[in-house]
């Protein structure tokens, strides 16, 4: 069984006593800025030169700072840019201004996992991982509930790594839901399993080869684009709010019998085995050297992969659809949308 934190488990003034520099003000880097701000942290966010973000976070009555100068004043440097920038950004700029003893914090075990930051003996290093977006995580927060956060620790340099990393835990808000014990090993790779195999992977090629039969088949594809994506929602709120006993329970004994006799038939035994492979090559590094080789040259792979999944024609046809309902807004950058994986 999984080791579980509450509130009661965590003394919020340990943090309250440092000085915390959030690198990056993001999806998640605006939801801990602003959390451990209103928890009554001494906060600074350190942004690049030229930075879009800057004005967000000063909006907010955020101090804001050059990433250096973040750094060199912080007790506690929480590491929030983007996965693939997070290795270049702690090399120029983080590492030479951290002070003696200075915490480190990540948001997920990427680059400690598969050894792109390699933090000097002398820091804790811990991770507080909330498991949702970064808007939820500050409007959770802001309605006195929060997000579940996957706590772990990798270097206890002080002896006091626990106790700080679930101090900050409770000041974002985390344990008001609960913090479950993880290594950074565990939650890097569960993670990237998670979303290329099921959650983003999985679920969109799904999608994709739902509609593509029922349209191939002659159907419009308005209809086929309500069957396979958007009831979709529907049916993982069902699974989320009472598993997947609930949705069976819900739905029609036609859809039922249906989801029995035909779901292993799509999602058949050779799927499980692709899904070891991909396990496998998490687990192996060959999916992080493939990702950062791509990014480190300018994303032509991803580029080319997000221009071809952006021409699928069930975009148009759900562009076209979604005009239809009130309640949907078109998706907008401000973190009101957020990113969940
Ligand atoms: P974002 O892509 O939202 O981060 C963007 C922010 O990082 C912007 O403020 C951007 O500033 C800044 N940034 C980009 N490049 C640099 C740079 N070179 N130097 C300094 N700042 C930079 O990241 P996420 O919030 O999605 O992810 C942050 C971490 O949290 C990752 O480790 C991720 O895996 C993890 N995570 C994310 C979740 C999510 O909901 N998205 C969920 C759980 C974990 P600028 O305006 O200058 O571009
Ligand atoms: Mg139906
Ligand atoms: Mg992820």
């Amino acid at each position: 069984m999984a080791e579980l934190f509450y509130d009661d488990d965590a003394d919020l003034s340990v943090i309250q006593q440092k000085k915390v520099a959030v690198i990056g003000y993001g999806s998640q880097g605006h939801a801990h800025s602003l959390n451990l701000r209103d928890s009554g942290v001494d906060v600074t966010v350190g942004l690049r030169e030229g930075s879009a973000s800057r004005a967000k976070a000063e909006d907010q009555g955020l101090k804001v700072a050059s990433v250096a100068d973040a750094v060199r004043d912080a007790d506690v440097v929480v590491i929030l840019a983007p996965d693939q920038v997070q290795r270049l950004v702690y090399a120029d700029e983080i590492a030479p201004n951290l002070k003696e003893g200075a915490a480190l914090v990540f948001g997920h075990g990427f680059n400690i996992r598969f050894g792109y930051i390699k933090p000097e003996a002398g820091h804790d290093v811990f991770m507080v991982a909330p498991k949702g977006p970064g808007h939820l995580v500050r409007r959770e927060y802001a309605d006195g509930r929060g997000v579940p956060v996957l706590v772990a620790v990798e270097q206890d340099a002080s002896g006091h790594a626990w106790e700080t990393a679930l101090s900050y835990a409770k000041a974002i808000g985390g344990l008001r839901a609960a913090g479950i014990k993880t290594t950074f090993t565990e939650e890097t790779e569960t993670d990237l399993f998670g979303e290329q195999s099921v959650l983003c992977g999985g679920a969109s090629q799904l999608v994709q080869y739902g509609f593509e039969t029922l349209t191939e088949a002659g159907y419009q594809p308005e209809i086929a684009y309500f069957e396979v994506l958007h009831e979709l929602k529907l049916i993982v709120d069902l699974m989320v709010e009472g598993g997947i006993a609930k949705q069976r329970w819900s739905v029609s004994d036609t859809a039922e019998y249906g989801d029995y006799v035909s779901g292993p038939r799509v999602i058949d035994p050779h799927v499980k085995d692709n899904m070891k492979a991909v396990l496998e090559d998490i687990q192996n590094g060959k999916f992080a050297e493939r990702f950062i080789a791509d990014q480190d040259a300018g994303a032509p792979e991803f580029k080319e992969l997000r221009a071809k999944g952006e021409q699928h024609p069930i975009e148009a046809t759900g562009r076209e659809l979604r005009k239809m309902f009130a309640w949907i807004k078109p998706t907008d950058t401000d973190y009101t949308e957020g990113s969940v994986a």
